[in-house]
């Protein structure tokens, strides 16, 4: 579901990286199936990126369309531009600054928000991307009338080895793969993996340049991730849970469908919500609740954590009894006791010490708060039905709550 191995950030990280092997490796095979569809094989990446730009549009996802058109701009100046030797003309410095500018198109897609494709945000983009190309024709009108005689070539240096771009170049293109890969890792959103993936083979197709039809092929698979990642983006807005962006209600009753003989069940319930909210306002409350959900991500025993409604959230733990979970349920809950959360608002005093929230701070702006909760947990030794073994745990918070909130119950 929401958190399967196929969208874990390794998988999304190494996937080019294995996209890339099977290309070097059967990269003969792959010159003479292009060179038998030539017509297909080079359109294809228009097909593509086409696709994923209308894609994009239906499911409001603006930057990564931004995306798709970078990658189409450049395939179209590789093919346009590009197909005459590297020794030739322009067709070197041409190559140099197109694998400078992409990766800056693709990452400028971080500066705007997700829209429909027809947008202000995406006639900007488009702005910057003909300001590129009019920047670019500038500097070739510049060479062509010998203004970089002058020139250092040694900065141009290229170690034919490896590849005739530029040494310094191979550089840059390395370092922005590895820093989109740092990204990727930390926050693999559908975007980071996106931006990742099309620098990845976009770097590739500079780095290797050499090789025929290098740039229709590994587009061409840039193309079907990006699809892959804009389909994945539009899952993730349907099942995870706007505010806290952890999976929600839709994602647990479907994973509830699959969840074997053996399960544990844990709904847990922030104390005293309503007079936190009373005291420090809503948006404060909202902020409190993200928080407590990423606390919430951290929790040990291979569980998974959703957003069940409201202040409520749910547990689930695969494989294991209500005695098996309850030892990662109590380190979750002192978790969150635990965590001062720093909040941005001038605090008022609480005026009811009975709530679950306890001011820290002293009269800064900077004031930090916690919250408690309670957790009701229940396991399917009785009861397989996953719906009332819910219930089950539903009543463990209830007591839990009735025994003086900040604690772990189990059903019996
Ligand atoms: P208890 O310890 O018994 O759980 O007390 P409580 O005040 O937490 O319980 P109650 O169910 O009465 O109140 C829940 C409150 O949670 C009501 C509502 O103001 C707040 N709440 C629910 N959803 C949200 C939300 O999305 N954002 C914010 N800020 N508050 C929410
Ligand atoms: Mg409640
Ligand atoms: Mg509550």
């Amino acid at each position: 579901m929401a958190t399967s191995f196929t969208s874990s950030n390794l998988f999304r990280l190494f996937m080019p990286m294995l996209m890339m092997i099977g290309v070097m490796v059967s990269v003969n095979h792959i010159i003479d199936a292009t060179k038998a569809n030539s017509g297909f094989v080079t359109n294809l990446p228009y097909i593509l990126f086409g696709t994923a730009v209308a894609l994009s549009h239906t499911f409001k996802q603006s930057r990564m369309a931004m995306v798709a058109l970078s990658m189409l701009v450049a395939y179209l100046v590789i093919q346009l531009r590009l197909q005459s030797p590297l020794s030739s003309g322009t067709t070197l410095l041409e190559l140099s600054l197109l694998s400078l500018l992409l990766p800056v198109s693709c990452s400028l897609s971080y500066l705007f928000s997700d829209t429909g494709v027809i947008s202000k945000g995406m006639a900007i983009f488009g702005a910057i991307l003909v300001s590129f190309i009019g920047w670019t024709a500038l500097i070739l009108s510049h060479f062509a009338t010998g203004g970089f005689l002058g020139f250092d070539n040694d900065l141009l240096m290229a170690v034919p080895q490896i590849s005739r771009l530029p040494l310094v170049l191979v550089l840059y293109t390395l370092a922005i793969i590895g820093a989109t890969g740092i990204f990727l890792l930390n926050f693999n959103r559908p975007i980071d993996a996106a931006v990742y993936a099309s620098i990845f083979m976009a770097g590739g197709t500079f780095i290797f340049f050499h090789i025929p039809y290098i740039s229709s092929t590994l587009f061409s698979l840039a193309g079907v991730l990006i699809i892959i990642y804009v389909i994945s983006a539009s899952h993730q807005m349907a099942f995870n849970d706007r505010l806290t962006n952890i999976p929600g209600r839709r994602a647990l009753e479907m994973d509830m469908k699959h969840l074997g003989r053996k399960f544990t069940i844990a709904m847990l319930d922030v104390d005293h919500f309503k007079s936190f909210n009373d005291t420090y306002g809503h948006d404060t409350g909202d902020d409190v609740l993200k928080l407590v959900a990423s606390r919430m991500l951290s929790v040990g025993g291979n569980a998974k954590v959703y957003r069940y409604g409201g202040e409520e959230f749910t547990v689930l733990f695969k494989g294991k009894t209500a005695k098996d979970s309850k030892p990662f349920l109590e380190e979750l809950r002192k978790e969150i006791q635990n965590y001062e959360m720093v909040i941005r608002d001038e605090l008022k005093r609480p005026n009811d010490h009975k709530q679950g929230a306890k001011n820290r701070g002293s009269n800064s702006k900077q004031s930090t708060v916690s919250v408690t909760v309670s957790i009701g947990a229940a396991d399917s030794k009785n009861t397989r039905k996953p719906e009332d073994v819910l219930k089950k745990a539903d009543k463990a918070l209830y007591s839990a709550k009735e025994k003086g909130r900040n604690q772990v119950q189990c059903a019996r």
